[in-house]
């Protein structure tokens, strides 16, 4: 397929990254790319969906990965899996045999595998550069929902309207659902058996990554997972803490020991970003470090520093996160770095083990099995926000009373900007629009 062909058969469908910010996937497509990565590594811990999703449609998934890369004239495709799922790997390399240009790369069992700065290192050895995207060295990274999306838009003809979601954590039956869009969370939970605690926490999101959330939350094009925690445990209790204590706390304890900035998977790269040196400004509101503060803008927000390397329990992701929307707001951007084209030398010793970050995070109790349910699931009621991922929001063009089916277009992306249109996830009838959402009421029983 031709690639103009193909960027709007993935526009129209709606398709967005599975997870993290989002990205539409039809603004990945660039003829400067000469490897196409499947990333399977699913780095977060507790969640289970990508490896299943590849090992029950492998076939699938590596035939749209092939499309992919003569669309964009690439020269391969590499699936890059952790060896840890062997199932996984065992799928991947019988339906990837009759691919010439196709490999698989194992990657270890470590955090944060996923983040796609150090997919694209592990499977091609190449560093994008610090403030850049993978297609600057030539790679464009899609993950394993998403891949699986394409195949259904181009095969089948179907636009975006369920999500796969892991739930974990205190529910009584752990589980991955293929749900419709805009479904409430605690619906979600009421499938897997309801909660297992009183005065639950919803996550949403892995527990390095994620966020607090509320029952009412709905699921959009980008939840992965949503883990139910008691108020008092690490993860939560690591959320909640105020920016002002955080600062507090820094000023009292940080001891220097740049036990954060040893471990963190960017500096490690070369990228010109050092945690515990924001910290030392931070905790000295000393305006001179200004390379150390703008090192925020390259920080991936992988959570290793605050919640796994900091021997004081302090939270320089969180800070850095303040100081990176604080930049964002005043237009700051960061500037592509070029000169970053070796690792760290020290960098495979400084490798965090999935097992340990699990003990550490103390939810070894939760890493079960979640395993794919097959059901089709049917809610009373859908909640379709207008931007569920990067770029700008759809808009409506429906009003309320109108009757629509699943896969309709109910919203149309933006004009002449990075955005996605929104389709019904249920049969139905639209009964709230607003500036943000359409709430459609399901028709089926
Ligand atoms: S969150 Fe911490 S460990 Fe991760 S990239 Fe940012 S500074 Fe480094
Ligand atoms: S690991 Fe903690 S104590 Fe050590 S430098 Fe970093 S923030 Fe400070």
């Amino acid at each position: 397929m031709e690639m103009t062909s193909l960027k709007t058969i993935l526009q129209n469908s709606g398709i967005a990254g599975c997870g993290g910010a989002g990205f539409p996937a039809y603004a990945k497509l660039s003829d400067k790319i000469d490897t196409v990565i499947l990333n399977c590594a699913e780095c977060e811990p507790l969640f289970k969906l990508h490896r299943q999703l590849l090992e029950a449609n492998a076939e699938e998934i590596i035939a749209t990965m092939d499309m992919l890369c003569t669309a964009m004239h690439a020269e391969r495709f590499i699936v890059a899996v952790k060896g840890a799922y062997k199932k996984t790997v065992d799928a991947a390399n019988a339906a990837i045999k009759d691919y010439a240009r196709g490999s698989v790369c194992l990657l270890e069992e470590v955090y944060p595998a996923g983040d796609e700065v150090i997919t694209v290192y592990e499977a091609t050895g190449r560093i994008v550069p610090a403030g850049g995207i993978p297609a600057m060295v030539g790679c464009v990274v899609y993950n394993v929902e998403t891949v699986l999306n394409i195949h259904r838009a181009i095969e089948e003809d179907k636009a975006v309207t369920h999500k796969y979601v892991t739930v974990a954590g205190e529910v009584k039956n752990p589980a991955t659902y293929r749900v419709p869009i805009g479904m409430r969370y605690d619906e979600l939970v009421a499938l897997c058996g309801g909660v297992t605690v009183e005065e639950p926490v919803y996550f949403a999101g892995g527990p390095m990554t994620g966020k607090i959330a509320a029952a009412s939350d709905v699921v959009t094009k980008t939840t992965n997972g949503i883990l139910i925690m008691p108020q008092n445990h690490y993860i939560i209790q690591k959320r909640m803490q105020k920016t002002k204590v955080s600062i507090a706390r820094t000023m009292s304890t940080c001891c220097q020991c740049r036990g954060c900035t040893d471990l963190c998977p960017r500096n490690l790269l070369g990228h010109p970003i050092t945690p515990s040196d924001f910290m030392r400004a931070a905790s000295n509101s000393d305006v001179r470090q200004t390379e150390a503060v703008l090192g925020a803008l390259y920080c991936s927000q992988c959570g290793l520093c605050e919640m796994y390397s900091c021997i004081q329990g302090l939270n320089p992701r969180s800070l850095l996160s303040e100081a990176k929307m604080s930049f964002a707001k005043q237009g700051i951007r960061p500037i592509v770095v070029e000169n970053n084209d070796s690792a760290k030398p020290e960098r495979p010793y400084r490798k965090v083990p999935m097992r340990r970050l699990i003990a550490r995070l103390n939810l070894e109790k939760y890493d079960v099995a979640a395993p794919v349910k097959t059901e089709e699931i049917q809610p009373a009621q859908v909640k379709l926000q207008l931007s569920q991922h990067i770029g700008k929001p759809a808009t409506a063009i429906v009003k309320k009373g109108d009757k629509v089916q699943a896969g309709q277009l109910l919203a149309e992306a933006a004009k002449d900007a990075l955005s996605l249109p929104v389709h019904a996830s249920i049969d139905g009838e639209v009964i709230k629009v607003t500036d943000t959402a359409i709430v459609l009421k399901g028709t089926k029983k």
